[in-house]
């Protein structure tokens, strides 16, 4: 089934609220979309955090509420009851907006095809690195609350407030019920191994520049060489508009973001766009190692948390193609 789309026009794109930008993953590309949306009444679904810090769907009617889905869950993320509280917004003719992966946006697309409200459904995707197993998140969770000696109240994944950080450096930002703030990158360090990541983010289909939303978002990686008067360390999105009815909402999104117009080759550096993650083949000896030794140890042994003894014995594995 081929319902995938090449955009019609895209932009790079940065929320001018300067709050609502640190809040935001990349430029609050999303927040500018979401907000038009609330404005006609329309509900809103996207991935924010239960009390239990699980990545869940859910749903928000309120502007005010936003903040709960902005920033990235760098996690799988529960649907939970979002298929029937989509439903049920469909059948009273509500206007819904789903965001989140590619790949859920085109289940809940394909769920609803025959819906008599179908074309009241919108949809968001992110370009996407692809989603780790919520095991390996809660394991490190439990990690840092022994280092701690207390429970994990917020965990934010990339944090871009914190001294040296900005939008290009990923650092988790963990604040403790014991009122302690700490900085980490064990878990970012295992994510960009792509060990923890499902294997079917190996053979994704939406790793392309065809896509599957009417909007999507992403971070512009790479434009301080393309559009450098654009850059900011504050984060800019890259927003693609991918189908007519995007298009002709645009006007109306736009006042609230400062945007620079992209050919496609000017955007289409993000790798995610070209092919899908590649999945180490020693993914299983990792999930062994998880099992048995636990968080902690693969964090040490198979991350560049492990320094220069792991990059040699990764640069070994590559080569004996073990890797
Ligand atoms: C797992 C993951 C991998 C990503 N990989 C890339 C990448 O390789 N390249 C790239 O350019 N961008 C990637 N992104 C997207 C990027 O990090 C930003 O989310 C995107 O640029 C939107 O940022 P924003 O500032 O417009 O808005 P924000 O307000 O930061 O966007 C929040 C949006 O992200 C969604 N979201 C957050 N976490 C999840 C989750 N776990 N599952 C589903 N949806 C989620 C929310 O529903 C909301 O729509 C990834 C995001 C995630 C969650
Ligand atoms: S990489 Fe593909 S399969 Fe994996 S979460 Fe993203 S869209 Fe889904």
């Amino acid at each position: 089934m081929n319902d995938l789309r090449i955009p019609i026009r895209i932009f790079g794109a940065k929320i001018k609220n300067k709050q609502k930008l640190l809040s935001s993953q990349s430029g609050g590309a999303f927040t500018a979309v979401a907000e038009t949306f609330l404005k006609s009444n329309a509900v809103i679904y996207g991935c924010g955090m239960d009390e239990n810090l699980n990545a869940v769907y859910m749903r928000i009617t309120d502007p005010e509420e936003l903040g709960k889905i902005q920033g990235s869950k760098y996690v799988q993320a529960r649907l939970k009851n979002a298929y029937q509280d989509i439903q049920k917004d469909l059948d009273e003719g509500k206007t819904v907006l789903f965001s989140g992966t590619p790949c859920y946006a085109n289940a809940v697309k394909r769920y609803f095809k025959n819906h008599r409200f179908y074309k009241n459904l919108y949809t968001v995707d992110l370009i996407c690195h692809g989603v780790p197993s919520p095991k390996v998140y809660h394991a490190y969770l439990k990690y840092l609350e022994k280092k701690q000696n207390s429970p994990v109240r917020s965990f934010v994944f990339r944090d871009k407030t914190c001294q040296g950080g900005g939008w290009h450096k990923h650092i988790e930002k963990v604040t403790y019920a014991d009122d302690t703030v700490a900085y980490e990158e064990g878990y970012t360090k295992l994510f960009y191994t792509n060990l923890p990541l499902r294997p079917s983010c190996g053979t994704c289909r939406f790793s392309c520049m065809s896509r599957t939303g009417d909007f999507t978002v992403g971070d512009y990686w790479g434009v301080e060489q393309i559009f450098p008067e654009f850059h900011d360390d504050q984060g800019v999105s890259l927003i693609f508009l991918n189908t007519k009815r995007a298009a002709e909402m645009f006007p109306y999104i736009r006042p609230a973001l400062e945007t620079v117009e992209c050919r496609e080759e000017q955007a289409a550096v993000q790798p995610n766009l070209k092919q899908p993650s590649y999945i180490p083949k020693c993914r299983k000896r990792f999930w062994n190692d998880f099992h048995k030794k636990g968080i902690a140890y693969c964090i040490r042994h198979w991350s560049t948390a492990g320094g220069l003894s792991f990059r040699i014995r990764r640069k070994v594995m590559k080569l004996l193609k073990l890797w």
